[in-house]
């Protein structure tokens, strides 16, 4: 069941989605101490510096324990009886599409199904969607076109095998730290190995690179085409590999080429460093190419993806030890909102809304007859129809988009006119909660029992070390409650176990559609053997199979693969003379999201105790270093320390998302920057914004 010995309990930390294994000791007056647990593949016994502090992070100050109705304590019935009367009244009164969930990538996978089932299962509609919308929903779409599926071909360990490894709009070092500690041993034991960032800023990541291109934000594609270009030029096409496992060369080759001649200048690289560039990716057969936000947070994201993922499709470099496209997720549990179909362009268990006999299937086996037969509005979209008034009940689970979601003035002030606002949540310090009817209190890491998916498809397990505080409960429990009140068949769980079996059933729906994530291996567990999970990697179609990676020559996981066209686009909002910065966000090392937890731990803090705004030193125009400055943009204005950096690109300013209202009330960055969005993915542009920088 994940206990070690006495005491000792397995875990998963709650942070990024590399996904590590812990080992929780608690110390019977509610702490614990934390440690890497070294049979994990996953990290291997190591931590980053969040990781080692969730220790610390375990005290009940600002927690939510109770239920409120109308900022009352209310008992759970009552607040459950108010949930399901405010979504009864907005359904009758707006119809199925004008009500709403808005989740999130630190639910357990127990949760996000429990909430997919009830928003399309029960309240008819499509509109639920999750915050990975700001994170990796570029990735997905990329992913669905290339591999006909949001599949990721390859494992942590090529990070490891590869001779040359390329990280893409990743700042590993920080954000992703195992894992960029996981190839910095590789390269010591063989230093042959080269990393090669690709990032407009100079981060922490540079320190172990033999390369850096500070491109032009949001000119991913161009520095791709000309590598897809210079390929096929070199003759490393590889035809046998392309006949047998995927199409579209000729187009996509065709739309890099009509790029290629212009990318020095639209990347604004030196064009010896392209060439040297595209000639150490075509010298290394084991080649990853990793990409992370800096990708998918643009109006071209999904774009970018693809001609990542175009490079390797040519060259057959996929599904070989050390070989392939890698996209890193934010959240410890982005993957497992992708799987249960917790975004609004998704059913459940990647099942399609236009495939005739998966939707039968799933409206079937949830006894759902008015299941939606077309997606709902996406993150940015459902919160411009909250301000509109096109939505009379929205329930907020786990996330804080009044800081998150760009344009964050109108999210905030679209809240606070909500109709009918519920927010599930495990602490007070939340903006968004603050607007809320009904709270709702949640359990947090440490209390609650479940599943995370990580980045190279590991489902873990989160176990609890902890008794519940007050009177919070596990989230797939309150929407179950909220579902039976509405009349809704099934829900009838008595534990995650449960939950997770009727998910993992769901993956194995509609056969023999091939789809590749298909986990009905693990539908009969029993509760046991679920206590017990250890990692495992999916595909499971049957169980005790264990396969890894997609495309493995004489493997069976090799689903038809497309390379995509990809034209260029520049970032949707340009700079000009009222707004000459272009701004662009990202996270500190030691804080994560909305630092709920992590802003508790001193020792964190103390890494960059408040809200910075770093320029290159030749962009400062007279201002002092340490001062305060006002960024302004098209729509908002935000409070800054400033800081002064040649690590920084020309013409740009770099600003941390994580300091909420509460916090800082006036440095959400967030509001500087417009809802601009992916038109594949929509995923929002958050590393691009206008803006113009004055004395404070
Ligand atoms: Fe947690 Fe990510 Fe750090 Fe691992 S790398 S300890 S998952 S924050």
């Amino acid at each position: 069941d994940g206990s070690l010995g006495a005491r000792a309990i397995r875990s998963t930390c709650p942070y990024c989605g590399v996904g590590c294994g812990v080992v929780a000791t608690p110390d019977g007056r509610g702490g614990a101490t934390i440690a890497g647990d070294a049979d994990h593949p996953a990290n291997r016994g190591r931590l980053c510096s969040k990781g080692t502090a969730l220790g610390e992070t375990l005290g009940l100050e600002d927690r939510l324990l109770h239920p409120e109705v109308g900022g009352k304590r209310a008992t759970w019935d009552a607040a459950l009886d108010a949930v399901a009367e405010g979504f009864r009244h907005a359904r009758a009164r707006h119809g199925p599409d004008g009500v709403a969930l808005y989740v999130s990538g630190q639910l357990l996978t127990e949760d996000y199904y429990a909430a997919n089932r009830f928003a399309k299962g029960v309240l008819g509609t499509a509109n639920i969607d999750s915050n990975s919308r700001l994170c990796m929903a570029s990735a997905v779409a990329a992913h669905t076109r290339a591999f006909g599926e949001d599949v990721v071909p390859g494992v942590y360990e090529d990070l490891e095998l590869a001779d040359t490894l390329v990280l893409v709009g990743s700042n590993l070092a920080w954000c992703h730290p195992v894992l960029f500690q996981r190839a910095m041993a590789a390269k010591a034991a063989r230093p042959a190995m080269r990393i090669v960032v690709v990032d407009p800023r100079r981060t922490a990541t540079c320190e172990g690179a033999d390369l850096h291109l500070p491109l032009a934000p949001g000119s991913d594609v161009a520095l791709f085409a000309a590598l897809l270009a210079h390929l096929a030029d070199r003759g490393l096409a590889d035809q046998a590999w392309l006949d047998a496992h995927a199409e579209g060369a000729t187009e996509a080759l065709a739309a890099a080429r009509a790029i290629a001649p212009r990318a020095a200048a639209l990347t604004g690289l030196d064009a010896g460093v392209v060439a040297r560039f595209c000639e150490m990716w075509a010298a290394s057969p084991r080649t990853v190419t990793l990409w992370s936000q800096g990708v998918n947070q643009s109006s071209a994201g999904t774009d970018k993806a693809n001609a990542i993922i175009n490079c390797h499709l040519l060259t057959g470099r996929i599904g070989v030890p050390g070989a392939g496209p890698f996209s890193v997720t934010g959240q410890p549990n982005a993957m497992g909102g992708r799987e249960t179909g917790a975004l609004a362009t998704m059913l459940a268990g990647h099942l399609r809304f236009d495939v005739p006999e998966e939707h039968a299937a799933l409206a079937r086996f949830w006894q759902a007859p008015a299941l939606p037969t077309k997606p709902g509005l996406k993150a940015t979209q459902l919160f411009a129809a909250l301000g509109a008034g096109r939505i009379g009940a929205l329930w907020v689970m786990a996330t804080n988009p009044a800081v998150s979601l760009p344009d964050g003035d109108a999210v905030r002030d679209a809240l606070a006119r909500a109709p009918f606002l519920v927010v599930s949540e495990v602490t007070r310090r939340s903006d968004s909660a603050a607007f809320a009817h009904v709270r709702l209190p949640a359990l947090a890491w440490g209390e609650k029992d479940g599943t995370v998916t990580n980045s190279e498809r590991v489902i873990s397990r989160q176990r609890a070390f902890l008794p519940p505080p007050g009177e919070a409960r596990p989230e797939w429990w309150i929407i179950g409650q909220v579902a039976r009140r509405l009349g809704a068949p099934g829900f009838a769980w008595d534990g995650p176990a449960a939950v997770f079996r009727e998910h993992a059933a769901v993956t194995g729906l509609a056969r023999p559609a091939a789809r590749a994530f298909d986990i009905s291996g693990l539908a009969g567990m029993s509760d046991a053997d679920y206590a017990a999970l250890p990692p495992t990697r999916w595909p499971v179609p049957a169980a005790g199979t264990a396969p890894t990676r997609f495309f493995a020559a004489g493997g069976t996981l090799a689903p038809r693969a497309r390379l995509v066209p990809t034209p260029f686009r520049a970032p949707v909002e340009d700079v000009s003379a009222e707004y000459p910065l272009r701004l662009l966000t990202g996270r500190l090392r030691d804080q994560w999201h909305m630092m709920t937890r992590t802003g508790t731990v001193p020792r964190l803090m103390a890494h960059s105790p408040e809200p910075v705004l770093t320029l290159h030193p030749g962009d400062a125009g007279g201002l002092e270093a340490g001062a305060l400055v006002e960024a302004t943009s098209a729509r908002g204005r935000a409070v800054f320390r400033l800081a002064l950096d040649d690590a920084q690109r020309r013409g740009t300013a770099f600003a941390p998302m994580h300091w909420t209202a509460q916090l800082a009330p006036a440095a959400r960055v967030n509001a500087l920057v417009a809802p601009h969005a992916d038109p594949v993915s929509f995923q929002p542009e958050l590393k691009n914004a206008a803006i113009r920088i004055a004395p404070f």
